[in-house]
């Protein structure tokens, strides 16, 4: 039997680089066996619970994340937090190797006082709240405001605009949570400005979210052409992607500036960095933030924002910072780089520590698409295939790999959820969805989860 004498590899995370390293290692050797062990009931990481419910095409890799866990040398171990239910160690020594594909869970900090303030939120928590993540289900947010100010101007920014601003009819048909549906539904929120500490030409979107946000109906872009005023000389010597971007938005200036009509609005905010969340009379709700105002050192992707010493406030009821994401360690006898927020590697080998392997947003930081995250992905499982045959990974000795850890586990009362029953909850979600015209109907607890998965 191949699955007892060939490698054993195992990964840590079932999200798109776990799944992406997994799918690479079982087509380059057909005597290996993979194990992915993921720490909620359900796989697929941030495409469940980041990419946007009105995105659908954007989730069809989990067909093929879907392939690679019901491919007969794969197994998947749901409900396993590693770190906790199982170490590194304990991982390393029943697997000839260990990839660690966790993600980047936790948010930057804005560092400013008032961050703490109701109604402050980050647009990881947010976007957790709207797709489900059972640990964002309390979030609560209050959408009895007018103005939400976002920060930062990226695509997740632009994520979280939308789904503030869009018709709920359209978002009824996608697979957001009911209980967003709810508090959507009674929503005040009709003016989304998403603050940059740079300029128009150093925005971090795409075109596709800006087409969209131009496009919601009843939805005006409010923009201030006087950011757009000096950028026209820049404009040719852009690289084509960011020139139709800057385009893109002078042409919306143009068109749009002064139109009133619609009820709901948006805009950018350029060369702003927050300086303080401001509280409301009582203290405790945010009312409005304060900002410095900045200029620009250089030009292009490198120019630097220096604050000018002017500051400006603006009013709002929320605030939503969409400043950036990190990994955090997740045992102790694994490296850690607290500075870059990474597993230090070289190419995907985890510096000083044979046998151990990382990929996606814990290896590289995190930025990028799912794209980047799997050609990401197959380098690491190239370098970890590359070690096997050199010799570097010592195969020579058979290694119990699924069998010991199963063991532990239920020595410890963790049980594990199998790919198979993963898709009784899958089938169960799909059919409360269906009932309410809907692609899925998420359930939001784990314990809900697993007694779908168990029964
Ligand atoms: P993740 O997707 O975060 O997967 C990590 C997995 O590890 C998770 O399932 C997590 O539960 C698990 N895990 C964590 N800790 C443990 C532990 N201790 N034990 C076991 N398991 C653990 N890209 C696009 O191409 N299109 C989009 O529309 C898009 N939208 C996005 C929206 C948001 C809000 C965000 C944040 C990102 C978006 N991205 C999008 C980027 C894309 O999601 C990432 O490139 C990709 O998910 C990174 O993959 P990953 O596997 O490294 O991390």
């Amino acid at each position: 039997n191949v699955q007892d004498s060939g490698p054993k590899v195992c990964i840590v995370g079932g999200g798109p680089a776990g799944f992406y390293t997994a799918q690479h290692l079982l087509k380059a050797r057909d005597d290996m066996v993979v194990d992915v062990y993921e720490r909620l009931p359900v796989p697929f990481g941030l495409v469940r619970f980041g990419v946007a419910p009105d995105h659908p095409e954007v989730k069809n890799v989990i067909n093929t994340f879907t392939q690679t866990a019901q491919h007969e040398r794969c197994y998947f171990y749901g409900n396993v937090n590693v770190g906790t239910d199982v170490s590194v160690e304990e991982l390393r020594k029943a697997y000839h190797a260990v990839v660690l594909s966790y993600g980047a869970e936790a948010n930057r900090s804005m560092r400013v006082s008032g961050e703490g303030l109701a109604g402050v939120f980050s647009a990881r928590d947010f976007v957790g709240w709207y797709n489900g993540l059972p640990s964002n289900k309390e979030l609560q947010p209050h959408l009895n405001c007018e103005t939400v100010v976002i920060l930062g101007q990226g695509n997740v920014a632009l994520d979280v605009a939308r789904i503030l601003l869009s018709p709920l009819d359209l978002l009824k048909k996608t697979d957001i949570t009911q209980h967003a549906l709810d508090t959507l539904a009674a929503s005040r929120v009709r003016r989304v400005l998403i603050v940059g500490r740079r300029g128009p030409l150093q925005i971090a979107c795409t075109i596709k979210e800006v087409r969209e946000m131009i496009n919601l109906p009843d939805t005006a872009a409010d923009m201030l052409p006087a950011d757009f005023e000096s950028i026209s000389e820049a404009l040719k010597d852009l690289p084509r992607p960011r020139k139709r971007l800057t385009e893109l938005m002078m042409k919306t200036v143009k068109t749009e500036s002064g139109q009133h009509k619609a009820n709901k609005s948006w805009g950018f905010r350029f060369l702003r960095s927050p300086l303080e969340v401001l509280p409301g009379p009582d203290g405790k709700r945010v009312a409005g933030i304060r900002l410095a105002v900045n200029k620009l050192e250089g030009s292009g992707e490198d120019a630097k924002a220096v604050p000018t010493g002017q500051t400006e406030d603006l009013e709002c009821g929320m605030v939503i910072s969409s400043i950036g994401y990190k990994s955090l360690p997740i045992d102790p006898c694994v490296p850690f780089d607290p500075r870059s927020a990474i597993v230090p590697n070289n190419m995907g080998r985890v510096k000083d520590t044979a046998g151990l392997y990382c990929s996606g947003w814990v290896k590289r930081g995190p930025t990028g698409v799912i794209a980047t995250t799997m050609n990401d992905s197959f380098d690491t499982a190239r370098m970890l295939l590359k070690d096997m045959d050199s010799g570097m990974l010592n195969l020579s000795v058979n290694k119990p790999g699924g069998q010991e850890i199963t063991a532990l586990l239920k020595e410890r009362g963790v049980r594990a959820v199998s790919f198979p029953e993963w898709e009784k909850i899958n089938l169960e979600e799909v059919r409360r969805g269906t009932a309410v015209g809907k692609p899925r109907e998420k359930f939001l607890d784990v314990k809900d989860m697993l007694a779908v998965a168990w029964s």
